[in-house]
């Protein structure tokens, strides 16, 4: 299967292009013909699956198509699309992905996350988004500053559920839930699926396409030896210490 399958906007193509992309990965293969489709997606996939691209390129291509629709009428303004991750390592990768596959579109995005000063990214609010990555506590902050407002999201992407609860996060979630219209489109991401995690996507999913697979390569499979022959001088003595 290649990316002309997915029936994706040229402007998404030349970037993937760019990347080297040439296959999808099996999470966006079955991901985002259903993202595209508006349904909601229930995904079991671990990092390094692909899941990011998985949501993160439908979620351009139909917020690039929608503002080229709506040029000629009066724009909807404000957050069409909210990615909650748990940590900020990951947000910055999920924003850099935005940045990468929607290089070439009118999509715009921004990041907030706490430990820092909140100045630069209430900045960054004031100029418009169409789409936010956060984690959830200076996502509540801002919130409940006045800064962000959800009202006109459509898109509620939930990455990394199972961190989430580990990292303690679940009850600032259902928070964040109750800023967000019940008319959205969700997409659920988590590695494993216990039952506290399968009853918020229960809570948070309307009819949901489940999809899942196998997690990439172990780390384990990827590690190659090499042999490398020296002198029997050269070799460390067993008694050598290592510091
Ligand atoms: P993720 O699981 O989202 O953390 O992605 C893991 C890595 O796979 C990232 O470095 C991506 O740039 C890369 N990647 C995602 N999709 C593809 C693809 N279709 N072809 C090649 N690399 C990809």
């Amino acid at each position: 299967m290649s990316f002309t399958s997915l029936e994706l906007i040229e402007p998404v193509m030349k970037a993937l292009t760019d990347e080297g992309y040439i296959t999808p990965t099996p999470i966006q293969q079955q991901a985002v013909p259903y993202v595209m489709a508006r349904r909601d997606v229930q995904g079991r996939a671990q990092t390094g699956t692909g899941k990011t691209a998985a949501f993160a390129i439908p979620i351009i291509q139909l917020i690039h198509q929608q503002k080229m629709q709506a040029v000629s009428r009066k724009v909807q303004t404000g957050i069409k699309a909210l990615v909650l991750t748990p940590s900020r390592e990951l947000a910055v990768q999920i924003e850099e992905s935005f940045a990468t596959y929607g290089r070439y579109t009118n999509v715009k995005h921004t990041i907030v996350y706490g430990g820092v000063s909140q100045v630069p990214q209430t900045n960054a609010l004031r100029k418009g988004v169409d789409v936010l990555v956060a984690t959830p506590g200076r996502l509540l902050d801002l919130i409940n500053q006045g800064f962000i407002k959800l009202h006109h999201l459509e898109l509620f992407v939930l990455d990394e559920a199972d961190r989430m609860l580990d990292m303690g996060f679940i009850n600032d979630i259902r928070k964040v839930i109750k800023h967000v219209p019940t008319k959205r489109q969700t997409l659920f991401f988590s590695a494993t699926m216990p039952n506290e995690i399968q009853k918020l996507a229960s809570e948070m999913l309307d009819r949901p396409v489940k999809v899942e697979v196998t997690p990439p390569t172990s780390t384990v499979d990827k590690i190659t030896q090499s042999i490398y022959h020296t002198n029997k001088a050269d070799k460390p003595r067993m008694h050598d210490k290592v510091r």
